[in-house]
């Protein structure tokens, strides 16, 4: 399937609620969250009946997020609907990782293959202020669950913020001894927080990854570490647009995904899915298709169809820099 760009787009990530256990402070407000109402939220039947469409005209793999998805009630029955669907390929699954250790042993049996999981920070008080809600020790021990479950590969996957200080270097230690890629994301402005979340996104507080390259690559050799070289051996199969490097000896990767500092739409293969049914053909254009509206007219698959490929024609060339965006991250499924 391309878009009028000429890009293959096969890649489709699907929200499945914009509920969540955490209130990361740059994502969602710490009170007053309006939720979806229930009617609103696309049933289990109605997102397999998308993938089965999306799966007929090219998508192959498919990424679950949220919202939490692990707070969806069904998302282990969803994961083996989807991978059981011709044309699907690989499912993967965007988490926080608090519910892992409850539940990463069935969403394995049940074909989740890929697990990215949040995780900003390593210092326990720091990720209780930055999630509001969060245990660190619950975080962490989601971690320990999906690397024992066999997902791989296994990435954590850090936000970058500048005015809170993040210490780096210990995060990508984490890619020595354990076969976890850890990702550091640069801070993107997206929903209406580009003032209103409660942290404001400001262009100051985006760490452009050369330079968190730069100050990590200094750190580890102050450290004894080493640089970081390009990773040769084991770079992460991956879907998206990261640059992977690795410490000698690591039995991970360190990897830098730089929205912002060198975007990479030119590259870009997805469509996203709310939890509410709309299309949503760029993560920064509040351009939306009514998938829901087509799913509960009785009608046959070709008006979802249609609505697929509308968004996909819309999709733009380029994110602009644009900042902000009408619904936040928790809402459109990061
Ligand atoms: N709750 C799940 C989680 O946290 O992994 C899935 C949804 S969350 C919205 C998906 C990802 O978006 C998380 O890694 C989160 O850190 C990231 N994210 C949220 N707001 C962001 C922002 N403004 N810039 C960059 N990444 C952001
Ligand atoms: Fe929840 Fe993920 Fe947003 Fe944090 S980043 S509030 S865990 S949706």
């Amino acid at each position: 399937m391309k878009d009028s760009h000429g890009r293959t787009i096969d890649y489709l990530r699907i929200s499945l609620t914009d509920r969540c256990n955490l209130r990361c402070i740059y994502c969602m407000p710490e009170e007053g969250v309006t939720s979806l109402a229930h009617a609103d939220i696309l049933t289990l039947e109605e997102i397999e009946r998308v993938v089965r469409i999306a799966a007929d005209m090219g998508i192959t793999r498919v990424r679950l997020t949220g919202g939490e998805p692990l707070v969806r009630r069904g998302v282990t029955d969803l994961v083996r609907a989807i991978r059981a669907t011709p044309g699907i390929e690989n499912v993967a699954l965007t988490t926080n990782g608090i519910l892992l250790p409850r539940m990463a042993d069935e969403l394995a049996a049940a074909g989740l293959s890929r697990v990215n999981i949040s995780l900003d920070t390593l210092d326990p008080e720091q990720y209780a202020a930055i999630t509001r809600r969060g245990s660190f020790d619950e975080a962490m021990a989601g971690i320990d669950a999906a690397l024992e479950a066999g997902f791989d590969p296994v990435k954590v996957n850090a936000v970058v913020v500048r005015s809170l200080n993040q210490d780096v270097l210990s995060f990508a230690r984490m890619s020595l001894d354990r076969p976890l890629h850890v990702r550091f994301i640069e801070y993107m402005p997206v929903g209406a927080s580009a003032g209103a979340c409660g942290c404001g996104w400001g262009k100051q507080d985006v760490i452009a990854s050369d330079e968190l390259r730069a100050t990590i690559e200094e750190q580890a050799c102050a450290a004894g570490i080493g640089p970081l070289l390009p990773a040769a051996r084991h770079t992460p199969e991956g879907w998206g647009p990261a640059q992977y490097y690795e410490f000698e000896g690591a039995k991970g990767t360190v990897g830098f995904i730089s929205p912002l500092s060198r975007h990479f739409c030119s590259r870009c293969n997805r469509l996203r899915l709310t939890a509410d049914g709309k299309i949503r053909p760029c993560l920064f254009s509040d351009d939306e298709f009514d998938v829901r509206a087509a799913l509960r007219s009785g009608a046959d698959d070709s008006a979802v169809r249609d609505v697929l490929y509308a968004a996909l024609g819309a999709k733009p060339d380029d994110h602009h820099d644009k900042v902000g965006t009408e619904r936040g991250m928790s809402q459109i499924g990061g």
